[in-house]
């Protein structure tokens, strides 16, 4: 048992009525198509649905495109809103605007990120470090940018990458948060220490874009990716998001240069010239019905405070630990989630030695959605615009009553 879970539950706990008039953030939810019958803590996965994107998403379709057709590439911002809409999520990340641009998916972002930092790095350098518990899709893409490069892949836990970088280091590829444990990692120290040792830190916040500040420009991160269906809410397979830090956009050299990412695509010129900023992370013709079902989505953001949104992740995550380990039998469940707020990302995850898929399917048929990653581990994300403090007490019950 974690801290957390062992921590004695206060006499005068506020109960999650308390919690939830309290919350500033509560007025949200309306912003959201939810049903009140379900808890759903599954939007580490798969966001929830803004109300604000089928209108928008019907008037796209049939006026921009049915009626306007081509013309909607310019009368209708379809060109530019690769950039328009990656502003607005670098507001989230902490990236000055410029700097993001959102199309592909986090895989072939993670490609592009990858090979042009070995572009970027300076000569004798051939090793890139990889986080060892990465999502796969980092892992796999990473070896294959590697072996593109002639360089070499070091898997390393990412709390010891700050202490692995040396003179051949690249690149770290580092998950701002474990997917599987919800582990937040150290992203201004490691970041910091990268550079120390003349290296460059590539971050994936498929986790933390929409869960927490990340403070990119602050940082000095050099390249980073992210994913919009999860945090984001911007909807099945909705593109990824690629930051190029702006002193490195001049040498950042795609090794997927379509013509989108041209400084004149229009002039079918058969010769290559990168564009300026963050449209030379482009490839080919935007996605445009899920890039702009994500721009509507991202409606939601609106005045929405980062540190508000942090306060309330971990208030909610401490809040459905601690019911955890009131109600549920004890020796059923184990958090892997760190209790600590700074080594926690937005979701908690509970080992569940005996039984963990059939735990998880018994509680979706109860009307609380996490969901199950092998081999026994019990996922709950909390997303903080939603999520509320009745939600996290009625999965805590639920969990306890099918235990
Ligand atoms: C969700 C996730 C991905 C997903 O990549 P896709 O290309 O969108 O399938 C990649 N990396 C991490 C760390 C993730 O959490």
């Amino acid at each position: 048992m974690s801290d957390a879970l062992d921590a004695p539950e206060a006499p005068d706990a506020p109960d999650a009525a308390r919690l939830d008039a309290a919350d500033e953030l509560r007025g949200r939810r309306a912003a959201f198509e939810l049903d009140d019958d379900t808890v759903y803590l599954d939007g580490n996965s798969l966001g929830a649905l803004p109300r604000t994107v089928a209108p928008r998403l019907a008037d796209v379709v049939r006026r921009e495109w049915g009626r306007l057709l081509i013309r909607s590439w310019e009368e209708s911002g379809w060109w530019a809103a690769p950039e328009r809409v990656g502003d607005r999520i670098g507001r989230l990340v902490g990236a000055a605007p410029g700097q993001v641009v959102v199309g592909d998916s986090t895989s072939v972002n993670v490609f592009k990120a990858v090979v042009a930092a070995v572009r970027l790095a300076g000569d004798g350098r051939d090793e890139i470090l990889v986080d060892a518990a990465t999502f796969p899709t980092d892992g796999y893409i990473a070896a294959s940018a590697a072996r593109l490069t002639g360089c070499r892949i070091r898997a390393v836990p990412a709390p010891d990458l700050a202490a692995a970088a040396g003179p051949r280091t690249v690149a770290a590829l580092v998950n701002h948060v474990d997917y599987r444990t919800g582990r937040l990692h150290d992203l201004p120290g490691t970041t910091a220490a990268l550079h120390e040792a003349g290296a460059l830190a590539v971050w994936d916040l498929c986790h933390s874009a929409g869960a927490l500040p990340v403070g990119l420009d602050g940082h000095g991160v050099d390249l980073a990716v992210g994913c919009t269906y999860k945090y984001l809410n911007g909807g099945p397979g909705s593109p990824a998001f690629l930051y190029v830090r702006r002193d490195h956009q001049d040498r950042f050299d795609s090794p997927l240069p379509g013509w989108n990412s041209h400084a004149d695509p229009f002039s079918m010129d058969p010769a290559y010239r990168p564009a300026d900023g963050a449209a030379r992370g482009r490839t080919g013709t935007p996605e445009i019905l899920s890039l702009l079902a994500l721009d509507a989505a991202l409606d939601v953001w609106d005045g929405v405070d980062l540190a508000a949104v942090r306060a309330k992740s971990l208030a909610l995550t401490d809040f459905f630990l601690r019911r955890v380990a009131a109600l549920v039998p004890p020796g059923r469940v184990e958090s892997v989630t760190p209790a600590a707020h700074a080594e926690r990302g937005s979701q908690v995850s509970l080992r569940c030695p005996s039984g963990a898929e059939d735990v998880m399917a018994a509680l979706v048929r109860r009307g609380v959605v996490g969901d199950f990653r092998r081999p026994d581990v019990l996922r709950f994300g909390f997303a903080p615009l939603y999520t509320s403090f009745a939600d996290a007490e009625r999965a805590a019950r639920t969990l306890a009553e099918v235990l």
